[in-house]
Order: structure tokens, then sequence, then C-alpha cells
């Protein structure tokens, strides 16, 4: 590394909270600054790490990115348990793809041929194969496909690992910066003022930094200066996500959860998810995320119809969601761009400050990628063909 900067990250939802440990990891002191973290999109967040089943007609740009960030997961995974006691909530489970009836297996068989057209991973499955590997789905389904590398992470679990790998001593890590700073506060504006970057805070205080990354999410619009300079076509696409819990008594002797897989499906045109937490996790023993509805309708409060959409959908699926018991009820914004496409790039003509919002649907998926490339960003490492080339998926301005 060259040198160790003082770095400012301004939002610390799950892409600024990775952004910031990649900058520590790099030998950089760091300042995450948010006056709530990780209370918007990542605390809805299902956690899906799912390139091929995310996969939507037109996208192509976004294949390889979304490929290459699931890549870097178990390296992310490995690091930050020699940092943290506290499980990182990564589970390797795979995914099935289910149709419910006929009109919806033609559906999601197109989509299967473009998945496959493009080198990715996926199975169908007979009947039996169907009943042996998921036996307390609905005997009625249409038709299912395995995709058995797409995985999930507890997006709240992966938080409290990464909030605790931040403030470690970490003496694994030579190289790495000292903990993390925390400034509860937020922020106004930020300006490029040199030899520095002053950041300006809610309470008429403010600091100034060597490099800034700017990830506050849906935030971005809000913040003036640098921001206004950039204006990015960010909106709000709400979703409902529904936590169950199932009841131990709905469990066959030796079993350890309804479900092995995530399951996403589409039932009668729509559709929905189901992932199966780990049975020992912290936050969500014998979880079940249902999910998520997508409305673009600016009301940000709980909707009842999309709520009930995914329960009626959720239990064609699986019977036995009737009998789980509700745990909660999420309604976030996704950071939505027209292109579904993120925004990720250096900003000032000396690389101080880099734009990094912006993830949509899959700033879980890619957020350990947008973290490694705004470190490289910042830090002025020279970046990999690869690199470059996600880099150009992301520009501000669309080629
Ligand atoms: C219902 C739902 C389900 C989803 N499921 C998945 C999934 O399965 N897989 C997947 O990959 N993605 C999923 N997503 C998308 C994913 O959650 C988002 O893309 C991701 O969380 C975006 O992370 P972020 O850190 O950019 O933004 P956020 O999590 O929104 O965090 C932004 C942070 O910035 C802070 N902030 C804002 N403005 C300021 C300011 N001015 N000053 C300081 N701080 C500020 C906020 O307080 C917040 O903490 C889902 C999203 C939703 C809503």
């Amino acid at each position: 590394m060259g040198s160790a900067w003082n770095t400012a990250v301004v939002g610390a939802g799950i892409v600024g909270l990775l952004t910031a440990w990649q900058l520590r990891l790099q030998g950089h002191t760091v300042t995450v600054i948010d006056p709530e973290p990780a209370t918007q999109a990542s605390y809805a967040a299902a956690g899906m790490l799912a390139p091929v089943s995310e996969v939507q007609y037109g996208q192509q740009a976004l294949w390889d990115v979304m490929t290459a960030a699931q890549a870097e997961y178990p390296e992310l995974i490995k690091t930050l348990q020699q940092a943290s006691a506290q499980p990182t909530g990564y589970r390797e489970n795979g995914t099935l793809l289910v149709a419910a009836d006929t009109s919806d297996r033609q559906a999601v068989a197109d989509l299967v041929a473009v998945q496959q057209g493009a080198q990715m991973e996926v199975t169908a499955l007979t009947s039996s194969q169907l009943r042996r590997s998921e036996p307390a789905l609905s005997p009625g389904l249409a038709k299912a496909w395995s995709v058995p590398g797409d995985h999930q992470v507890n997006p709240r679990q992966l938080v409290r690992c990464v909030t605790e790998a931040l403030n470690a001593p970490l003496e694994f890590f030579p190289q790495a910066g000292p903990p993390a700073h925390w400034t509860r506060k937020r922020v106004l504006r930020v300006e490029q003022t040199p030899p520095g970057i002053r950041v300006d805070y809610d309470d008429a205080s403010g600091s100034v930094f060597d490099r800034v990354a700017l990830t506050p999410g849906l935030g971005y619009s809000q913040i003036k200066g640098i921001c206004e300079h950039y204006p990015l076509q960010l909106r709000p696409v709400y979703g409902e996500v529904i936590r169950l819990r199932v009841r131990p008594e709905q469990l066959l002797e030796g079993e350890e959860h309804v479900l092995n897989s995530t399951i996403r499906a589409t039932v009668r045109g729509r559709s929905v998810y189901l992932v199966p937490r780990a049975p020992e996790d912290p936050l969500e023993p014998l979880g079940l995320v249902v999910g998520a509805s997508s409305r673009e309708d600016a009301v940000a409060g709980t909707h009842a119809g999309s709520v009930a959409e995914l329960l009626e959908d959720a239990i064609a699926v699986l019977p036995a969601v009737r009998e789980m018991e509700v745990v909660e009820i999420t309604t976030r914004a996704r950071p939505g761009t027209p292109d579904d496409r993120p925004y990720l790039e250096a900003v000032t003509e000396d690389g101080a400050v880099v734009i990094s919002t912006g993830y949509h649907r899959h700033g879980i998926l890619l957020g350990p990628l947008a973290a490694r490339l705004t470190a490289a960003l910042l830090s002025g490492e020279e970046l990999s063909d690869h690199q470059r080339a996600h880099l150009a998926v992301t520009r501000l301005r669309r080629d």
C-alpha cells in the first residue's frame, strides 16, 4: 500500500460498512458517519446471494458483476471470521426455482433457457427429486429447477460481524488501520477544500478528511456540495419482507428446518421467495424470510395488500407457512436506478471522493465487490482488467 489516509465513509448500510472494513484492512484510519447505522435497505434485505436466479432479461451488463460479487463472499467471510467472534450469517444452501402452475412453468422455463444459454448452472428436477430434496413443498407444484450456486447471508448478522471487526484490535492483520471511529450524525454537505475533503454535519460541526466514500443509499440526493455536481437518478422502490419462525412442533424427528434451500417461486405470475435461516442463527433462529414486494407508489408504510399476497403465495408453495409465527414485517426502500446498475465512480480529479450508491435489489450481493473497488480507487491502487470492466458497468454517466 502507498499512503495511509484519514478516510470517511458516509452511510453505514452494508455497502458503507464493508467499504470501511476494506479501508481499514488496507491500513487507513476510518470514520464511519451515520445517524442510524444499518437501519435502511440493509435492515430489510433477505440477503439472497443469487447471481443466477436474479437474472433479468436485457441486463447482461450486470450478470458478470453479480457473479464476480458472489465470488468475493468466501474470502470476505474467511477474513471476517479471523477478526470477529460473531457468526457471519453466510450459508451455502443453494436455491430452487419453482413454478406453481403450467403457465408459471412456461415463464420460468423461458428464463432458465436464458440462464443456461449464459452457461449458468441450472438443472431441471424430476418430481421425485423435488420431493426428496424439499418434502415440505406443496405436492401440486408444476416444475422445479435447482440452482446449486445461489446462496444467502443474513444481512443483520453480517452487519453485527463487520461492526465488531471494525472495532476489534485485529492481531491477525498487522497492516490494518486502527479501530474505526463512529460519528452518529447526518452529513449535510461534502465539499473539496484542498488539500482535504470537508464534511459538514447536521449539528453545525464538520471534519476534514483525506479521502471520502459516499455510501448513503437513497440519502445521496439530500447531500449538498459534490453530490449536487453529480445528480443521480435514484428512486425509492419499496419492498415488504415478512420474517416468520418455524414452530418446533412443525418439524419431524431429525429435521432441522422445514426447508433446506432457498425457494424462489412464481405463483400465478407473481414472484415470492422463501429463505430459510440456519437453524442456529442467533438473530433469526428457525427463521424463514418471505419476500418481497416491489412498489413505486411512494408509500413508505407497510402495504396490507402486498403482505396478503406474499403470505398467500408463500402458503401455496409451502403449506406449513400457515402455522408459523409472524415475527416481523419490515418495509424499506431499495435505492433504485433506471437500469438496476449501481453508481460507483471516483469523482474528484485526484480520486479522493468515490460515490458508491444505487445498489437497488442487489446491494447485499454486490457489497463486497463494491467495497473492494471503492477502497482500491481511494487508495490509488492499480486496478486489474476485471476491476476496470466492473467499473465500466457502474459509471455515473451511462454509455
Ligand atoms: C425488501 C428488500 C429486500 C431485499 N433483498 C435483497 C437480497 O435478498 N439480496 C440483495 O443482494 N439485496 C437485497 N435488497 C437490496 C439491498 O438491501 C440494498 O441494495 C442494500 O441494502 C443497499 O445498501 P446500502 O448500504 O447502499 O444502503 P442502505 O442500507 O440504505 O444504507 C444507507 C445508509 O446511509 C445512511 N445515510 C443516508 N443519508 C445519510 C447522510 N446524509 N449522512 C449520513 N448517513 C446517511 C442511512 O442512515 C443508512 O444507514 C433488498 C432490499 C429490500 C428493501
